[in-house]
């Protein structure tokens, strides 16, 4: 009741790691120096496997939208005609990179929750053959809807163009082969599924994308990826590197190692799966209707603010969830499975989600949500127990 301790339960940042955290208190190193190196190398090379890729990856000083920024300026010219899935505020954010970098952009937008169709993909590429890029979400964090990047990505294989994917809530909450599936340029950000702070993007590169870069006109210095990758051979970063962030991001990468990334991805979607059976138990409707595993997007009870539930959440249990971005504030809530969530978190949401649903008139039979969640737990993990109960 009096104490309640903070919780941070958004889909960005989300939780940290407690050996990332206390890792970054030894940041008073020299960037330029062996300890430094090898700390480096070890990362690039952890975030190589654990992103199932011997694509090269490299890592910069910026949030996620600074490796998008990256992923175009590194790999396209001004007056490039560019094709954009748009389904959510962060597709548009793609629109508004493309502007600001003169490019061409076809956009195929979806209604807010609903996913681009790869078959739309598809036939603006047989359209047209000038089509230099295509870009999507693998995750819309903003509607909790995650894209077919398997099908967009052996289409746009095919063709000449580039495929560059905002992975930053798709990584560890979907299976990516980057490989297989086509994937030229994926970016990620280390406060999603990496669980530590804000402030560092990744980018994987394909060879594909490579070739193009040697002819992309965009001007560019500070995220300049070849300079960055002649750098990163020898152990070292461009420019003054974040040590602090590197630090937690070698202990992260060796957690989720120790995991295996596939398992880090189930994780996820089971607590998705739970969170959406929970929801339904409870009467409420989800947002999207191709709903992803890094966050799910849920209406509250109709007649009711989803600013509501995010007060309550806050003032009751001093849990920090998101509201709805732009128009959809107000309209959902969501709450978040990517990075260091875990079951414990899930049935304390959802019993609290009970409560505050019951405190602001809507009716709620006590545990309803919660046994949707002891329902997927059992399943999985107390097979012989869920024979005795079913
Ligand atoms: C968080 C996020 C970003 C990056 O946002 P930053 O605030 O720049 O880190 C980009 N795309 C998606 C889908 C995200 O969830």
């Amino acid at each position: 009741m009096h104490i309640k301790k903070q919780r941070l339960l958004t889909p960005g940042p989300t939780p940290l790691l407690p050996a990332a955290l206390h890792a970054m208190m030894g940041s008073d190193i020299h960037h330029r120096t062996e300890d430094f190196r090898t700390l480096y190398k070890q990362v690039l090379s952890d975030l190589k496997d654990v992103l199932g890729t011997s694509h090269d990856v490299l890592v910069l000083v910026a949030s996620g939208s600074g490796g998008l920024e990256a992923a175009t300026q590194n790999f396209f010219s001004p007056g490039d005609e560019v094709l954009v899935c748009s389904a959510g505020k962060f597709g548009e954010r793609w629109v508004e990179i493309m502007k600001a970098w003169g490019m061409k952009a076809t956009v195929l937008t979806a209604p807010y929750g609903d996913a681009v169709q790869p078959e739309a993909v598809e036939q603006a590429l047989a359209r047209n053959p000038n089509l230099k890029g295509v870009f999507v979400q693998a995750s819309e964090t903003s509607t909790g809807m995650q894209h077919d990047v398997k099908a967009m990505g052996l289409a746009v294989k095919k063709t000449n163009a580039l495929f560059v994917v905002d992975a930053i809530t798709g990584i560890g909450t979907m299976p990516l082969d980057i490989e297989g599936w086509g994937l030229d340029v994926v970016v990620g950000g280390s406060q999603k599924a990496f669980m530590i702070p804000p402030g560092l993007a990744f980018v994987a590169i394909s060879p594909k994308a490579w070739a193009a870069a040697d002819t992309a006109k965009a001007p560019r210095f500070y995220f300049d990826l070849k300079k960055e990758r002649k750098n990163a051979v020898s152990g070292e970063s461009a420019w003054t590197p974040n040590t602090a962030l590197l630090l937690a991001f070698a202990e992260a990468l060796k957690y989720i190692k120790s995991i295996g990334m596939d398992k880090v991805v189930e994780n996820a979607q089971l607590l998705a799966r739970a969170t959406r059976e929970a929801m339904q138990a409870l009467g409420l409707e989800l947002f999207s209707t191709s709903p992803g595993s890094s966050v799910t997007a849920v209406r509250p009870p109709a007649g009711m603010d989803s600013g509501v539930i995010i007060k309550e959440f806050r003032n009751r249990f001093n849990a920090i969830i998101t509201n709805g971005q732009g128009s959809m504030k107000g309209q959902i809530f969501r709450l978040a499975h990517l990075g260091y969530f875990d079951f414990h978190d899930l049935f304390a949401i959802v019993a609290e989600l009970e409560l505050i649903l019951a405190a602001n008139g809507h009716a709620v039979r006590f545990g309803s949500g919660v046994a949707a969640v002891q329902r997927v737990y059992a399943e999985v993990a107390l097979p012989k127990l869920e024979l005795a109960l079913s």
